[in-house]
C-alpha cells in the first residue's frame, strides 16, 4: 500500500525536524565497458588519466576552500584526506603500469585498480584506515566522472526544497549541498560520528542516518518528515502525525529560545526543593550537548555502543579511557554509567547470541553478563579505575530480584580485589544502584532498595514488562501508555519503598524527558530527572514553575483517575495552566 504511513527509526544526526517532498539521490553507478586499445593509443590514455586527476583535484581544492570559508578550516579537513588519496603515488603508477600491461581503457583500468584498494582497506581490522574507504570510495567517482566526462552531481543544482534521501551520501555530496535547497536529508547507512553527520551538523541541516531500509520505501515526491533530534523518518505522514511534529518542531524551537536564560539558572521548584537533573548518553562525544542544555551531571551513560560495530571487544584500557574521560568533563557533576544492557533490541555482531523467541523477556543485560564473568568483570575494573577521576557511579540494568543483584555486587567485589592486589587505585565508596525497570524489583523495591545506594527507574521497559507491550512494536503502539495507573502505581511504590530506605530515586527512561508527566512524577517524590539533552530546558523550566504541594496534590489526583487516557487528559490539562506557552496540546 503506497500512502501508508511508515515510522522508521534510525541515527539522530544532526538535530532539527522538517517535513517536505523527498527528493530520492541515487548515486549514478558509471557502467564501464571493457574496451581494448592499441599500443599508439597508450600515452593518450595516460595524459587523459592525468588530465582527470588535475581536474579533480582543482574541484576538491575548490570545495575545500568554499568549505573553510563557510564551516571552518576543521571541517575542510575532510578534503585534505581527499587530496592525499589524488596524490597517492601508488595509486596512480598501479593504474599506468596496469594500463601498459592490459592495454585496456584508462576508465575501465582506473575502475578496477579503485575496486582492489578498497577491498584492500575493507579487509583491514583497523578502524580508522576503514573509514578511508568513503574518502578513497569519494575520490574515485569523482576521477571517473571527469574521465568519461559526465556532468557534476546534481545536489549543488537543486530547484526546490527537497528532502535528499539517499542511500549514502559522501562528504562532497554533503557539502554541495546547500541549506537553501536541501531541508533535511536521511540515510540507509552511516553512524553518528560519520564525516557525513559531522557535516550535516555543520551545515545544521537536520538528519538521520543508519536508517537501513528508507531508500526501498521512499519514492520521490513523496511526503515524508525528518526528525533529526530524535532520529526518526516518517514516510507519508497522516494529518495528525503532521500536526504532532508540528507541535514539536514548535517546541524545539522554544527550547532553543530559552536554552540560553535556563541554562545557569537552578533546578529547583518554586518553593526551593532541588532537583537533580540530568541527561542521558551514549557515547562520550554527546558531552558537549549535556553541558550545552544546562544538565547537571549524566543519569545514564548507555555502554552498549562501545561494543556495537566492531569484530573484536572492548579492552579495559579503551574502556577506562572513555569512562574517565566523560567523568573528567562532567566533573563535579555526576556520571552513572550503566552496565553493558545487551540483549533485546541491541545485538552485538561478535558475541555468539544464539536468536531468541522473547528477546525482550530472554538473555539480556545483567542476565548475559552474569553469565558471561569475563565480558562483565572487564567493565566493572574500567568502571572501577575510572572512578577516581570525578563523581562516578555506577548501576545494573534490568535487576529482577535480589539475587541477581546479590551476584552482580560479588562480581564487583571480585574486580576490586584483583585491583587492590594490583595496587591500582579505586573509589571504594563509590555508589551502586539498580535500574528499576522490570516489575518484580519494582515490587521487591523495598528489599533491593536496603543494598543498593539508589534506583533509576527505567520506564522504557517497566512500562513494556508492566502493561505487556513490546517497545518496539509498532501495531500495538497505542498501549504503550506511560500514563497508565498500573505504570504510576509501580512508580510509587518504587519511590516510597526508595525513601523509607533512605536512598535516592532518579528516573532515566524516556517518561522522565516527556513534559506531559513532569509535575506528576515531582509529585510522586522524583529526586531525578534523566532525559536526552534537548529535552532538559524544559523539564526544569516545569519544575521552576510548580511548588512541591502543588506538584503532591496533582500526582495523588491523577493517581487515583481510572484510566491512563484520563490521567494524560488531566496532566495535560494541569501543566498548561502551570506553563502555559508551553508547546502542548491539550483537547
Ligand atoms: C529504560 O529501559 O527505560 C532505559 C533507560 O534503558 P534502555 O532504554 O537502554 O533499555
Ligand atoms: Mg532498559
Amino acid at each position: 500500500m503506497k500512502n501508508k504511513e511508515i515510522i522508521l527509526k534510525g541515527i539522530p544526526a544532526s538535530p532539527g525536524i522538517v517535513s517536505g517532498k523527498a527528493f530520492l539521490f541515487g548515486r549514478e553507478q558509471y557502467t564501464i565497458p571493457r574496451r581494448a586499445i592499441r599500443d599508439d593509443q597508450i600515452q593518450n590514455e595516460i595524459k587523459r588519466f592525468k588530465d582527470a586527476l588535475i581536474q579533480t583535484k582543482n574541484e576538491i581544492l575548490e570545495i575545500k576552500k568554499r568549505i573553510s570559508e563557510e564551516m571552518g578550516v576543521e571541517q575542510a579537513q575532510i578534503f585534505s584526506a581527499h587530496l592525499l588519496v589524488i596524490d597517492d603515488s601508488m595509486l596512480i603508477e598501479e593504474v599506468i603500469s596496469k594500463l601498459k600491461k592490459e592495454k585496456l581503457s584508462i576508465e575501465y583500468v582506473f575502475q578496477d585498480v579503485l575496486k582492489r584498494y578498497i577491498k584492500v582497506f575493507s579487509d583491514m581490522d583497523d578502524e580508522y584506515l576503514k573509514e578511508r574507504i568513503s574518502d578513497i570510495n569519494d575520490v574515485g567517482r569523482r576521477i571517473l566522472r571527469n574521465l568519461i566526462g559526465a556532468k557534476e552531481d546534481i545536489l549543488s543544482n537543486l530547484k526546490e526544497k527537497v528532502m535528499v534521501v539517499a542511500y549514502d551520501l559522501s562528504p562532497s555530496d554533503t557539502a554541495t549541498m546547500h541549506k537553501k535547497n536541501v531541508k533535511g536529508f536521511a540515510t540507509d547507512i552511516g553512524g553518528r560520528t560519520s564525516h557525513t553527520a559531522i557535516m550535516a551538523k555543520s551545515l545544521e541541516i537536520p538528519a538521520v542516518v543508519g536508517l537501513e531500509t528508507l531508500t526501498k520505501k521512499v519514492e520521490t515526491g513523496d511526503t515524508i518528515i525528518i526528525d533529526g533530534t530524535h532520529g526518526t523518518v516518517v514516510i507519508n505522514p497522516s494529518p495528525k502525525t503532521l500536526k504532532k511534529y508540528e507541535i514539536d518542531r514548535e517546541r524545539l524551537e522554544a527550547f532553543e529560545k530559552h536554552l540560553l536564560e535556563l541554562k545557569n539558572l537552578p533546578c529547583v521548584t518554586l518553593d526551593g526543593r532541588k532537583i537533580e537533573l540530568s541527561a542521558n548518553i551514549e557515547v562520550p562525544e554527546d558531552v558537549p550537548s549535556v553541558i550545552a542544555h544546562g544538565a547537571e551531571g549524566i543519569g545514564l551513560y548507555r555502554t552498549e555502543y562501545f561494543y556495537m560495530n566492531r569484530k573484536d571487544l572492548p579492552t579495559e584500557d579503551e574502556q577506562y579511557k572513555a569512562y574517565s574521560t566523560v567523568a573528567k568533563k562532567v566533573k563535579p557533576n555526576p556520571v552513572i554509567i550503566r552496565t553493558l544492557d545487551l540483549g533485546g533490541d541491541k545485538f552485538l555482531s561478535q558475541l555468539d547470541v544464539p536468536q531468541q523467541m522473547n528477546p525482550f523477556l530472554g538473555w539480556r543485560a545483567i542476565r548475559f553478563c552474569l553469565a558471561r564473568p569475563d565480558i562483565f568483570k572487564t567493565q566493572l575494573r574500567a568502571i572501577l579505575r575510572s572512578s577516581i577521576h570525578g563523581k562516578l557511579k555506577m548501576m545494573y540494568p534490568m535487576i529482577s530480584g535480589l539475587d541477581e543483584l546479590r551476584q552482580a555486587n560479588a562480581i564487583l567485589e571480585e574486580a576490586k580485589k584483583e585491583l587492590k592486589k594490583e595496587s591500582i587505585q579505586f573509589n571504594e565508596d563509590m555508589e551502586v544502584g539498580a535500574m528499576i525497570e522490570v516489575p518484580s524489583a519494582a515490587l521487591t523495591s523495598d528489599i533491593l532498595a536496603k543494598e543498593v545506594a539508589f534506583f533509576s527507574i527505567g520506564t522504557n521497559d517497566l512500562i513494556q514488562y508492566s502493561l505487556a507491550v513490546d517497545r518496539v512494536n509498532e501495531k500495538i503502539a497505542y498501549l504503550y501508555e506511560p500514563a497508565h495507573p498500573a505504570v504510576l502505581r509501580l512508580i510509587k511504590t518504587i519511590i516510597e519503598n526508595g525513601h523509607n530506605a533512605g536512598i535516592w530515586i532518579g528516573m532515566c527512561g524516556e517518561m522522565a524527558g516527556d513534559i506531559v508527566m513532569t509535575i506528576i512524577l515531582l509529585g510522586l517524590g522524583l529526586d531525578e530527572f534523566s532525559t536526552s539533552p534537548i529535552a532538559t530546558p524544559e523539564i526544569k523550566r516545569i519544575i521552576r514553575s510548580v511548588t512541591m504541594a502543588q506538584a503532591k496534590e496533582i500526582a495523588q489526583e491523577a493517581i487515583n483517575l481510572p484510566t491512563g487516557k484520563e490521567i494524560e487528559k488531566f496532566a495535560r490539562k494541569k501543566i498548561k495552566e502551570i506553563v502555559p506557552d508551553l508547546a502542548i496540546e491539550v483537547e
